[in-house]
């Protein structure tokens, strides 16, 4: 959670440089081999981060396994956290079409439009981590009385009717 926060601000900091143009003072202020090395570890640091976030949003969605749900996975964070992940999504579109549109690609473009992607990234895997974090019940699997999985906002099972059984005090 501390490394996806860490990534989210490295790439939120790279784009804002890289948009307003403040992005060639940056390079300049690195060596070669500076850059280099922050480049592969924000690139290495969104692999170390979206293996553990992927594996916590397909256990959330085990109690509905045949359309994952990004409300689900979400459920543990606050609306506007989760109005920001949307948010992020969208403008990370908008953003890569954007600079992929004007002719010229310098590495100030290249920088914007791979920022965009990774502060998307890195802010999905905190949300992710933060909504399991905040709400643990979310991670176990709900059984009916009958034993058949239950998905996580329903209070009877969708099978046979029957009251899902209550999985710790902890559900809220
Ligand atoms: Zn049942």
């Amino acid at each position: 959670m501390l490394l996806s926060g860490l990534g989210l601000l490295c790439s939120m900091t790279l784009h804002i440089a890289s948009l307003t143009g403040h992005a060639i003072q940056l390079q300049n202020l690195l060596t070669e081999d500076m850059q280099f090395r922050a480049m592969t570890s924000i690139t290495a640091g969104i692999f170390v981060v979206w293996l553990p976030a992927a594996l916590i949003a397909q256990r959330i969605n085990k109690g509905n396994r045949l359309k994952f749900s990004w409300k689900d996975v979400l459920a543990g964070c606050p609306q506007w956290m989760s109005y920001a992940v949307y948010g992020l999504f969208a403008y990370a579109f908008i953003n890569f079409f954007l600079s992929i549109s004007t002719r010229e690609m310098d590495s100030q473009q290249g920088l914007r439009t791979f920022s965009g992607h990774w502060m998307l990234f890195y802010g999905m895997a905190l949300c992710i981590f933060f909504s399991s974090w905040r709400r643990p019940s979310l991670l176990r699997t709900r059984h009916c009385l009958a034993g058949h999985e239950v998905a996580h906002n329903d209070q009877f099972c969708s099978l046979c009717g029957l009251p899902a059984v209550q999985s710790g005090q902890d559900e809220n």
